[in-house]
C-alpha cells in the first residue's frame, strides 16, 4: 500500500510495536509537502502523544570535518551495547542547495547503519529551517512511540539551525577541535551560549595536549556566560570520537544533567517551552504556507516587491496589502 492508504490506526499499532518500515512510511508522510499526507500524519501523532516524550534527546552541532559522525557512530555503537534503541536524526536547512542531504547520511555512520537497534534519518531535504525543523520534531516524535530511548539530532553550524535544534533537545553538546593557539577565536559566541556541554574532539595521538589546553581555555569562557548559582555548569571534556576516548564520561554528563535538571524541575520546563516552541513553528509554517497557496498574494507579490524595490511602495504599506489579501 501506498503510505497515504494505510489507516491511522495500522500506523498507530504498528509504530508502537516497533515496525521499521512503518515507521519510515510515517515519517515519509511527516516530510511530504501534500496536504491530506500532513492530515494524516498529524492523526497519527495525535494518537501516539501519549507513548512519546521518554527519550534522552542529545543535540550535537560542530563544523563539518569535526568529527561528528565519527562521534555519533562511536557513541551510538556504545549506547546499543547497554541495551539502548538509537535514533539519529539531522537538521540541515542547506542540504536542499548543496545538491543531497550530508548529515544524517547513513553512509557516514557506517557500524550504527548496520545495527537493527539503530535508526538513521538524514534531513529534511527541502523548504525553510521552520519546515525542516518542524519535520524532525514529529519524526523524534515517532521515534520515540517506536520505542526509540536515545534520539540523537545533529546539526551543523550554520545560520540558525543550532538555535533550533537547541530548542528540541534535553541537551546541546558542541564538538569543537583545538585550533592551537588562540582557540576562542574560531567560535561564536551564541554557541557557547547554548553549549549544555562542550567536547574537545581528536584529543589522541599528538593532539592529546593541545585539545587539553584548548579545553583549559573553554572553561574559562564558559565561567563568563553561566550565571552564579546555575544548576548545570557545562563541563568542557577532551574525547576521540575515533578512539571512543572520553565518550563514557560524555554519556555520564548526559546522565547526570538530566537527574539535576529534574531535580530542580527545569527539566519539566524546558520540555514545555519547547512543546511551545513546536506550536509556535508550526504556526508560522502554516501560516507561510497558506500566504504562499494563496493566489491573489502569488499574482501581486512580484509586482509589490518590485515596487518596494524601486521605492514606490514602502514596506510596511505593502505588507499591509498582503495582510489585506489575506483578508487579516
Ligand atoms: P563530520 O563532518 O563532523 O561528520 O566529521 P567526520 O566524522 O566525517 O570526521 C572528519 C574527519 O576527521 C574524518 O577523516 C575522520 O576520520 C576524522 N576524525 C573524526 N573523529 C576523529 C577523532 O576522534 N580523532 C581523529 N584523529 N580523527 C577523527
Amino acid at each position: 500500500l501506498p503510505a497515504h492508504k494505510i489507516s491511522v490506526a495500522d500506523y498507530v499499532s504498528g509504530i508502537a510495536n516497533g515496525d521499521r518500515a512503518l515507521l519510515a512510511r510515517a515519517i515519509t508522510l511527516v516530510e511530504s509537502s501534500n496536504p491530506a499526507h500532513g492530515r494524516l500524519a498529524q492523526q497519527v501523532l495525535q494518537e501516539l502523544l501519549p507513548k512519546t516524550g521518554n527519550a534522552v534527546r542529545l543535540g550535537i552541532t560542530g563544523v563539518p570535518g569535526v568529527g561528528k559522525s565519527t562521534t555519533i557512530d562511536q557513541l551510538g555503537m556504545n549506547l546499543l551495547a547497554e541495551g539502548h534503541l538509537v535514533a539519529v536524526l539531522a537538521i540541515d536547512p542547506t542540504s536542499k542547495r548543496s545538491g543531497g542531504s550530508i548529515l544524517g547520511d547513513k553512509t557516514r555512520m557506517s557500524s550504527l547503519a548496520q545495527e537493527k537497534n539503530a535508526f538513521i534519518r538524514p534531513s529534511p531535504s527541502s523548504g525553510t529551517l521552520g519546515g525542516v525543523t518542524r519535520r524532525t520534531r514529529e519524526t523524534m516524535a515517532l521515534v520515540e512511540a517506536a520505542g526509540f530511548d536515545v534520539v540523537i539530532v545533529e546539526t551543523v553550524g550554520v545560520g540558525q539551525s543550532e538555535v533550533a535544534v537547541a530548542d528540541m533537545v534535553d541537551f546541546f553538546l558542541v564538538l569543537l577541535l583545538s585550533g592551537g593557539g588562540d582557540d576562542l577565536q574560531g567560535i561564536k559566541k551564541g554557541i557557547i551560549e547554548l553549549a549544555d556541554m562542550i567536547a574537545i574532539n581528536k584529543a589522541d595521538g599528538d593532539n592529546i595536549r593541545r585539545a587539553e589546553s584548548a579545553a583549559a581555555e573553554y572553561k574559562n569562557a564558559l565561567q563568563i556566560f553561566t550565571p552564579h548559582g546555575a544548576t548545570w555548569f557545562p563541563p568542557v571534556l577532551t574525547v576521540s570520537g575515533r578512539d571512543n576516548r572520553g565518550l563514557k564520561e560524555l554519556w555520564a554528563k548526559v546522565l547526570d544533567h538530566r537527574k539535576k535538571m529534574t531535580a530542580t524541575g527545569e527539566f519539566e520546563t524546558r520540555r514545555q517551552s519547547q512543546a511551545v516552541s513546536w506550536m509556535r513553528d508550526m504556526l508560522e509554517d502554516r501560516l507561510m504556507g497558506a500566504l504562499r497557496a494563496n493566489p491573489s498574494v502569488a499574482a501581486e507579490l512580484p509586482k509589490i516587491e518590485q515596487s518596494v524595490r524601486d521605492g514606490t511602495l514602502l514596506p510596511t504599506l505593502a505588507v499591509e496589502r498582503i495582510m489585506t489579501m489575506m483578508g487579516i
